[in-house]
């Protein structure tokens, strides 16, 4: 009877090992399949990166327009892009309601033309 016991201990045992190495290797494929939309991800924004790079170039190189008005545009979009995203003032984090022209609490102000 013991024997018997052990054989079945053994068969569990050997079970349990094939279900612990399935779900191994599943997590590994989920990691490696992480990793390799990672690595795809960065090759992009590298991308976009260098596309914004070479058009503030042109801007300043073709049309004069100065590094520090190229940057003032930048943040001023990010700022608004800020708004939209989270209805917060990026300025004061207070609410921001989007038909407001400016804040209530410190009085930034997004520009009029973007929605
Ligand atoms: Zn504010």
């Amino acid at each position: 009877m013991d024997m018997l016991h052990s054989i079945w201990n053994l068969s569990d045992q050997r079970d349990l090992n094939r279900k612990q190495d399935r779900q191994i290797a599943a997590t590994d494929s989920s990691l490696q399949g992480a990793q390799q939309r990672i690595r795809d991800l960065q090759f992009r924004v590298g991308n976009l990166a260098a596309t914004c790079q070479a058009l503030c170039n042109l801007l300043v190189e073709k049309l004069g327009v100065s590094p520090e008005e190229v940057q003032g545009a930048i943040e001023q979009t990010l700022s608004l892009s800020a708004v939209s995203a989270s209805g917060t003032c990026p300025s004061c984090n207070h609410p921001f309601d989007q038909g407001r022209t400016a804040c209530l609490y410190c009085g930034f102000k997004p520009s009029p033309d973007v929605p």
